[in-house]
């Protein structure tokens, strides 16, 4: 097992040209812009549906953020939590935070369903080596996912 050791040592202040995120102005290929993060959708996911939340701004650590930031940043995990439900169908949602080697907080989203090939346990994205999207079925994803957020405004505090 690696131990902290292997952890990439800087600081948490990594903006600018140290944070691949910050330097192209955002992640590639956003689905939608939220309250304080932006959304995407990518055709590598593990699973139908999953999707990707980035903070808008450098930051490392849910606790780096400020009180209004947190609660800012929970309505945007909240509205796409909900979207992705709408979405999908999915049966349950899977949220997971890591930020070992991309060290710009962002949270993955991986919607479940019955009968998948982890039920049970964790999803493994390195299990996974084969599109789970058929021809068209990610852009129809994407379609249904802007109506869900459309259907959902954002509820400002
Ligand atoms: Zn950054």
């Amino acid at each position: 097992m690696s131990g902290p050791s292997h952890l990439p040592v800087t600081g948490d202040d990594a903006s600018g040209p140290d944070c691949p995120i910050c330097r192209g102005g955002g992640p590639r290929e956003v689905l939608a812009e939220m309250e304080v993060s932006w959304l995407t959708a990518g055709p590598d996911g593990p699973v139908r549906g999953y999707c990707c939340l980035f903070f808008r701004r450098h930051a490392v650590e849910l606790h780096d953020l400020s009180a209004d930031e947190g609660a800012a940043f929970m309505r945007d995990v909240q509205r796409v939590s909900r979207a992705i439900q709408a979405a999908t169908g999915a049966a349950k949602m899977n949220y997971e935070v890591h930020g070992n080697t991309l060290r710009h907080l962002h949270m993955h989203f991986f919607p479940r369903y019955p009968g998948d090939r982890f039920e049970g346990r964790p999803i493994d994205p390195r299990a996974v080596t084969e599109p789970v999207y058929a021809p068209g079925e990610l852009e129809e994803f994407h379609r249904r996912m802007l109506r869900a957020l459309a259907d959902d405004p954002p509820h400002h505090a």
